[in-house]
């Protein structure tokens, strides 16, 4: 059954077990992550500002993001945030080192988060800032510096006043999307026996002891039931004196299936993501030069009319729209569920058709303009370096013919997962299959419109 295979990869990799387990491992890889971040930054901020020979813009834009989207989240699930460069200054202030456990509390303010801000909406208002300004960000080095470095502050200022990791947790608004597609990866890390954490004394994963630090995350791994939260840093695989975590490989999609845990906050997630992946797809790709003009700030009004129309979009269309389908699928449960309950449920199918969509943008620009990547790796600021003797290297567009077959492949694959689990989480709602099957159909209805929307977008 889809969420109870389990592979505990570190049972069956020693060396890996032991890797992870270094506290080495993980500031090495953020050193080095750090750098490429910090020149990105310097690159931004001196370099050309012809984005397509600046580092920064070619390899967060380009390199990273495709690593990210086509790689990492699906396979790895949040195995970027373990290496994360955004963070690291401000929890090795925290720490008051970098490799070693300090012995002591971490040095912050110890400020209270407020309550209400104990959820995703602001990661959701951030990407939504964010991505409005994206035609902006993606194209002139100096903003998409300004704002790399505004991320690295706000995770330094929020370290020095909270404990542990607020800025992930709460704030950071790829981790929020990071956080939601890591429910669909075939990677977990959990507590191999609960009941063992249960009776467990000292519960060292949530103190933290002298080989590791309580959890950054602030959740506790014996209740682990979902990616999102857990920011896979792997204090608690250092801390845990029973070796009890472990690492699994599972099928893929095993958290969209946890009931107890939705949430609206994460729906809108799922809204944002796949609306922002339609939008970017109709602003970059269609036909309308205008709307291009728009996104690029041509004019303030124009930019101030795209601004309101892709909120509304993200935030009113797509979630009331998905509304309408929804209360259509509650006639066909066969038993009582109020319809807040199923609009939130079915909005979790919306995660692998988004990730899908997402994937199929990236797979558009990231071949076609990934050898950009050589040219700056030898002349990162645009001053005419050739330190590696790829700075000539033409633009070479890879396997154009290919790029529709990818993205059909992956839209119709994620669509298929999406109404599979669709039938899941209609069954978790009804009373029997026949009426499970009914009260998916306006669910996959809605879903393959929105594909065939974006199969209109790339293949015409
Ligand atoms: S320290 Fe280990 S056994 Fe104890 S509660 Fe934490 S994860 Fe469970
Ligand atoms: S549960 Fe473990 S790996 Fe996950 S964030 Fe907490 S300490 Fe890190």
């Amino acid at each position: 059954m889809l969420g109870q295979r389990r592979i505990n990869l570190l049972h069956r990799i020693p060396f890996l077990k032991n890797t992870l387990k270094s506290r080495v491992f993980q500031p090495a890889l953020m050193l080095i992550t750090l750098f490429v971040f910090t020149l990105a930054i310097l690159s931004g901020l001196f370099g050309t500002p012809a984005g397509s020979r600046n580092f920064g813009i070619i390899f967060v834009w380009i390199v990273w993001w495709a690593l990210l989207i086509l790689l990492l989240v699906p396979f790895l699930g949040r195995t970027w945030c373990t290496i994360c460069p955004i963070p690291a200054p401000g929890e090795w202030l925290q720490r008051r080192g970098i490799v070693n456990r300090t012995p002591g509390r971490l040095r912050t303010r110890r400020w209270r988060w407020p309550r209400r801000l104990k959820n995703m909406w602001l990661q959701n208002f951030g990407f939504l800032g964010v991505a409005i300004f994206s035609a902006v960000i993606l194209t002139r080095p100096n903003v998409s510096a300004w704002l790399l470095l505004t991320f690295m502050m706000i995770g330094v200022v929020l370290s020095l006043l909270y404990e542990n990791r607020i800025f992930c947790r709460y704030v950071c608004p790829v981790g929020g999307f990071i956080g939601l597609y890591s429910l669909v990866a075939p990677i977990e890390l959990r507590v191999s026996d609960p009941q063992l954490c249960a009776t467990h004394a000292t519960k060292d994963c949530i103190t933290g002891n002298e080989r590791g630090y309580s959890c950054p995350w602030m959740v506790f791994p014996g209740n682990l039931a979902r990616n999102n939260y857990c920011g896979m840093c792997l204090e608690c695989l250092k801390t845990c004196p029973k070796n009890n975590v472990v690492i699994n490989l599972r099928p893929f999609g095993s958290d969209l299936l946890v009931a107890k845990e939705r949430q609206l906050d994460e729906a809108y997630k799922a809204f944002i993501m796949l609306g922002c992946a339609l939008l970017y797809s109709g602003v970059l790709l269609g036909p309308w030069s205008w709307i291009k003009q728009w996104a690029n700030m041509d004019t303030l009004p124009h930019w101030g009319l795209y601004a309101i129309g892709f909120l509304v979009v993200n935030l009113v269309v797509l979630p009331g729209l998905f509304w309408l389908t929804t209360a259509l699928a509650r006639h066909l449960v066969g038993q009582p569920v109020s319809l807040g309950r199923l609009f939130v449920d079915f909005a979790y199918a919306l995660i692998p058709l988004g990730l899908a969509a997402w994937i199929a943008f990236s797979f558009g620009f990231v071949l076609v303009n990934g050898s950009y990547a050589l040219g700056v790796l030898s002349d990162p600021f645009g001053w005419d370096w050739n330190l590696f003797g790829t700075a000539n290297v033409p633009w070479t567009p890879l396997w154009p013919t290919l790029i529709p077959f990818l993205q059909v492949g992956a839209l119709i694959a994620g669509l298929l997962f999406a109404i599979h689990i669709a039938y899941r989480i209609a069954r978790q709602n009804s009373s029997g299959h026949r009426q499970a099957y009914l009260a998916m159909l306006p669910v996959s209805g809605f879903m393959t419109a929105i594909t065939f929307v974006f199969l209109r977008l790339y293949i015409g």
